[in-house]
């Protein structure tokens, strides 16, 4: 039975901010610009007293001094942040109670250096940032790929049935992607053609869970025969071993 209900709130072209709220009290992850989360939390009645930060981005901390300014609330989020300092510093180990709930703290470098997630077990929910999308994952901007893939390796070991929630509605361009890169897919045939009906009738795709992720998503698929014949024979695999597959499917989808 869960304690907490987690529900987006749409920012910018395509950003969710995630609303986390238990009885009229809530937290919200990675708030990019404050109008939108004003207007929910005054919609429900709900106090913020939370923030989760994942990594620096202005998209995903623009609106953090204006909710703490109005509300008060206190704020998470990793240390060495160009965006911080916050008032609760986080890394791998450490937990961030959440409306009485704990979220372990994972590094998950790459995209950017500071970037980090917040995981718990018992919500079976992942808030990941711009480091895990659903059928895709983040630019790598200021880290390297074998350290996003170690953070991506670190992900995908979670429990299959975590649900992914992720900061942005990249799906159907991720996933239409991801039938170049492994055509032969049909559980990601099928998870396009599901996440097309959301986007249809304007729905999130997100959340996904770690199962639909290990089914479908490239950039967690390096062991997948068919992606490394397709980048053979398309002539863009230098290196056959994980971080090399994964270099090479990013890098393709860089220009894709
Ligand atoms: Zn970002």
């Amino acid at each position: 039975m869960n304690m907490l209900t987690i529900s987006p709130i749409r920012a910018f072209s395509d950003n969710y901010i995630w609303l986390i709220t238990r009885g009229n009290q809530g937290f919200v992850v990675d708030p990019g610009e404050p109008g939108p989360v004003v207007t929910a939390l005054q919609a429900g009645g709900i106090e913020l007293t939370g923030i989760l930060v994942t990594h620096h981005h202005f998209d995903h901390t623009g609106a953090v001094d204006a909710l703490k300014a109005e509300t008060g609330c206190e704020v998470w989020g990793p240390p060495d942040s160009p965006a911080g300092p916050y008032d609760h510093t986080v890394r791998e180990g450490d937990t961030a109670s959440v409306l009485g709930v704990d979220f372990s703290v994972l590094n998950v470098p790459g995209h950017t250096l500071d970037h980090i997630a917040y995981y718990s077990a018992t919500e079976r929910a992942l808030f990941c940032g711009d480091t895990l999308f659903v059928g895709g994952c983040g630019r790598v901007f200021e880290g390297t790929p074998p350290q996003m893939r170690g953070s991506l390796e670190k992900l995908r070991r979670l429990p299959p049935d975590t649900l992914i929630f992720c900061a942005h509605e990249y799906t159907l361009a991720n996933l239409r992607f991801a039938r170049l890169v492994e055509p032969n897919n049909s559980a990601l045939s099928e998870f396009l053609s599901a996440c097309e009906a959301k986007r249809a009738n304007d729905q999130p795709t997100v959340p996904s869970s770690i199962s639909d992720e290990l089914s479908c998503n490239p950039f967690l698929r390096w062991e997948s025969p068919e992606i490394v014949k397709t980048l053979e024979a398309s002539g863009r695999l230098t290196d056959d071993s994980p971080d090399g597959v994964f270099t090479a499917v990013r890098e393709w989808k860089n220009t894709a």
